[in-house]
C-alpha cells in the first residue's frame, strides 16, 4: 500500500510538511517503516527515546502491570509503580529535592512547576511575587502557561492575545559574539541580564527563573560559560527567587548526567522532567519539588492543580523500568563516552564543510549550526531552508536528524544530533557516514 499517495488522515495531529511513510517496528536505534525501510533513529524522536527502542525489560513491566490494572485513580488508590518511581526518582535528584508530581509530558510538568511556584509564594505571604523570567529564545511547553515563558514566535504567535507573557532575557549565546571578552566573561555577562531584569520588573513581584541547563530545540544543545551557571545561581539566591530547571529534554541521562544540572552542581528548587523519562514507552513527565517548597504548600490546604493521568499505574510501571535501564546499562556512561567520540565526529566536519559554523552541546545532547561565514556565524539564507533540505537528503538516505531555525535576536538552521543513550561506537560510525553523504549532497545546493 502506498501512504505517500493516500489522502492526510481525519488526524487533528496531522501536521508535518511532508508524508511520511506508516511505522513498522522499532528496535535498538532503529525504526523501520511499514515497507521495511530502515531508519536510523538519530535524534530518539524528539529527543525522547533515550533508552532505545523495544527494550524488553521496560516492555514486561508493562504487560505486567498491564496484567494487574492499568488505570485506578489517584484519589481512590495509591499504587506501588508511583510510589516506588518517586522514590527511585527522588534518589537520583539534587539533595533535598524530593517531592515528585507526576504528569503526562513536559509540558504539564512545567505548567506544574509555575503553579507551585506560585502556590509557594503565596503560602508564605509573598503575594505579589508572580513573574517567572525565561530566556528568549527558549521552548517550555505549548500549554499557555508554559508558552507564556516559551521564548519562540513561532508557537507563541497566534495565542499572544490570550498570553501573560513573562518576561524574557537573552539566551547566553556567547558563540555569536564578537567583543574582546573571554567566554567566561561573556558568561557572567550574559548572567548580569537576569539581575537587571528583575531590578527592572522590580524584585518584590519576581518569583523564579527558569531556564534548560542545556538548550533544546530552542537554541540546538545551548551550553553556556561555567560562570554563567554560577553567577545565575548566585543571583538567584540573592534575590530569593526560585530557580526553576527544566529538564524535560536535557534530563534522564541525555547529557551524561542524570540532571544537566550536576555537571554545574546546581541546586534548583524545582524541576521539570519528561521526554527521556519514559523515554516514548509511556506518556509521562515529573515536576519534582524541594521538600521545603511543597510541605508549605501542602500545609496552606494542597496543591491546587492536577491531571486525571498523573500518576498513572501503567505509565510509572514503564517510567520505573525506564530509570532502572538507565541505570543497569549505565547510560549515563555511556552518553558521556559516546557523546565524547561524536562530538568529536561532528567537530571534524567542520574542516569539510566550510559552512558547519559551530558544534555543541554535552553527552549525547549535540548539535552543529550551519552558516554562510562562520568566522561571523552569518546565518544561511533563509530561502536556503536548509533546516528542511538536509533533514530530508538524511532521511532520504535513513538518518533522522531534528533541525530548527531559530537562534537569539538572529536566525540559524541547527541540526541535533541525538541518538539513544544506548548507541554504541560503531553506531557513531554508522551515523557519521550517513550525515556524510547527505552533507555531501546537501553542500551541492550551496553557490556559497
Ligand atoms: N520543555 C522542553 C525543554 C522541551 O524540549 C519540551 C518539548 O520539546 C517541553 C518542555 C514540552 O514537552 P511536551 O512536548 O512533552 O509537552
Amino acid at each position: 500500500m502506498n501512504l505517500q499517495a493516500s489522502p492526510p488522515p481525519s488526524n487533528l495531529f496531522y501536521q508535518s510538511r511532508q508524508r511520511r511513510p506508516l511505522v513498522g517496528e522499532a528496535r535498538g536505534i532503529y525504526i523501520w517503516d511499514a515497507d521495511g525501510r530502515r531508519y536510523i533513529d538519530g535524534s530518539s524522536g524528539a529527543m525522547v527515546a533515550n533508552i532505545g527502542h523495544g527494550n524488553e525489560h521496560v516492555l514486561d513491566a508493562m504487560r505486567s502491570q498491564m496484567a494487574k490494572t492499568t488505570f485506578a485513580y489517584r484519589l481512590h488508590f495509591e499504587n506501588e509503580p508511583a510510589e516506588r518511581l518517586a522514590r527511585l526518582t527522588a534518589s537520583r535528584m539534587p539533595e533535598g529535592l524530593d517531592r515528585v508530581f507526576f504528569v503526562s509530558g513536559g509540558s504539564e510538568a512545567v505548567e506544574s512547576a509555575i503553579k507551585l511556584a506560585r502556590q509557594h509564594a503565596v503560602a508564605t505571604g509573598r503575594e505579589g511575587r508572580w513573574k517567572i523570567i525565561s530566556r528568549y529564545p527558549s521552548y517550555h511547553g505549548s500549554t499557555l502557561g508554559a508558552l507564556a515563558l516559551t521564548g519562540m514566535e513561532l508557537m507563541s504567535g497566534p495565542f499572544e492575545p490570550m498570553l501573560r507573557q513573562m518576561p524574557k532575557i537573552p539566551a547566553p549565546t556567547c558563540y555569536l559574539d564578537r567583543d574582546d571578552l573571554s567566554m567566561e566573561e561573556r558568561g557572567i555577562r550574559y548572567a548580569d541580564l537576569l539581575r537587571d531584569e528583575i531590578e527592572l520588573q522590580g524584585p518584590e513581584s519576581v518569583l523564579g527563573f527558569i531556564m534548560e541547563p542545556v538548550g533544546g530545540a530552542a537554541t540546538g544543545a545551548l551550553v553556556a560559560p561555567d560562570s554563567y551557571y554560577r553567577r545565575v545561581t548566585e543571583i538567584c539566591r540573592e534575590y530569593g527567587i526560585l530557580l526553576i530547571l527544566d529538564e524535560v529534554m536535557s534530563g534522564a541521562g541525555r547529557t551524561g548526567r542524570f540532571l544537566a544540572a550536576e555537571h554545574w552542581d546546581l541546586k534548583p528548587d524545582i524541576v521539570a522532567l519528561s521526554k527521556g523519562f519514559a523515554a516514548g514507552y509511556a506518556p509521562l513527565g515529573a515536576m519534582v519539588a524541594q521538600r521545603d517548597i511543597a510541605d508549605a504548600v501542602l500545609a496552606a490546604g494542597g496543591f491546587v492543580h492536577g491531571y486525571t493521568y498523573a500518576g498513572n499505574p501503567l505509565a510509572c510501571a514503564a517510567g520505573l523500568a525506564v530509570l532502572e535501564e538507565i541505570e543497569r546499562l549505565e547510560l549515563c556512561a555511556n552518553a558521556r563516552e559516546v557523546g565524547d567520540l561524536l562530538m568529536a565526529e561532528l567537530s571534524g566536519l567542520k574542516a569539510r564543510y566550510p559552512f558547519i559554523g559551530d558544534v555543541r552541546g554535552k553527552g549525547l545532547l549535540l548539535a552543529f549550526e550551519l552558516v554562510s561565514d562562520p568566522e561571523f556565524m552569518t546565518p544561511l539564507p533563509r530561502e536556503i531552508d536548509a533546516h528542511i533540505h538536509l533533514v530530508e537528503e538524511a532521511y532520504s538516505r535513513g538518518l533522522i536528524i531534528y533541525s530548527r531555525r531559530t537562534r537569539g535576536g538572529l536566525e540559524g538552521d541547527h541540526f541535533m544530533v541525538c541518538p539513544p543513550l544506548i548507541t554504541s561506537r560503531e553506531q557513531v560510525g554508522e551515523i557519521m557516514e550517513v550525515l556524510t553523504a547527505s552533507l555531501d549532497a546537501f553542500s551541492d545546493r550551496l553557490d556559497l
